[in-house]
């Protein structure tokens, strides 16, 4: 444990050397960022800093994904820490590629927060005023984001059942239709159809098209200081493999 500590020490000290020998020979520099680039995000599901991080080994139970026949792509564009430029903000969650009517799962046990079966697309023009909005702001404004586009959504509590460091929540958007016994306040249990995929919340849902249908999956983690997404801060070239920790038993 010590070497390991020790080891780490020096590969950071060795690595703000090249960041700093880097920073002096090109102008401007583009902004580095020093903790995804390091070797100690083996096992990591996000990591924040050395204190705010969760790693495989400290979860209490997996999940299954919340549809069994999607896997957890490798595209980069469809996981978290993408960018989305068409809303001014990034991805934090991952798109899996359901079609259209896709039955969609609880990944775990747990009771329900939210529940919009009465959502409504608005219509494209008023889409991209929205849009045009969060570019004004540079960020997408949380209330855009919540109530325009996830769409027909539904967010789990799972409480401290994932990991007892975190509470832990799930989130599935662009939900086509949601199961009558989705109500907030209803427990689930891990497996339960709760949905079916769709496209409420895009661009083709305020068109009123079948196209562009998937599920936006997201989990989010909680603590006294603030709350993290799954694979935050996670290098790209082991997003995919981190993540799909989380689901294998
Ligand atoms: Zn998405």
């Amino acid at each position: 444990m010590e070497y390991l500590i020790l080891s780490t020490r020096m590969k950071i000290n060795h690595y703000i050397g090249l960041v700093l020998l880097l920073s002096a020979c090109a102008a401007p520099t583009a902004s580095i960022d020093l903790a995804s680039e390091l070797p100690s995000k083996e096992g990591f599901l996000f990591y924040i800093d050395q204190n705010t991080n969760l790693h495989r080994s400290e979860l209490l139970t997996t999940i299954q994904l919340p549809s069994k026949d999607y896997l957890v792509p490798s595209i980069l564009n469809l996981l978290p820490n993408a960018n989305r430029e068409y809303r001014s903000g990034v991805h934090e969650g991952i798109d899996f590629s359901a079609p259209l009517n896709t039955p969609i799962t609880a990944v775990s046990d747990g009771i329900v927060v939210r529940s919009n079966p009465q959502h409504n697309d608005v219509d494209i023009d008023t889409y991209n005023a929205f849009l045009a909005t969060s570019a004004k702001l540079s960020k997408t404004p949380d209330d855009i984001y919540q109530y325009i586009l996830l769409g027909k959504s539904i967010i789990i509590d799972h409480g401290y059942t994932i990991t007892e460091k975190f509470r832990t929540v799930s989130v599935y958007a662009h939900l086509s239709s949601i199961s009558e016994s989705i109500v907030p306040g209803a427990r689930v249990e891990q497996g339960t159809i709760i949905g079916f995929s769709g496209n409420t919340g895009t661009s083709d849902g305020a068109l009123k098209n079948n196209k562009g249908a998937h599920l936006h999956w997201e989990m989010h983690f909680d603590d006294q200081a603030g709350r993290y997404f799954l694979g935050q801060n996670i290098p790209s070239n082991s997003l995919q493999s981190n993540i799909e920790l989380l689901f294998n038993k």
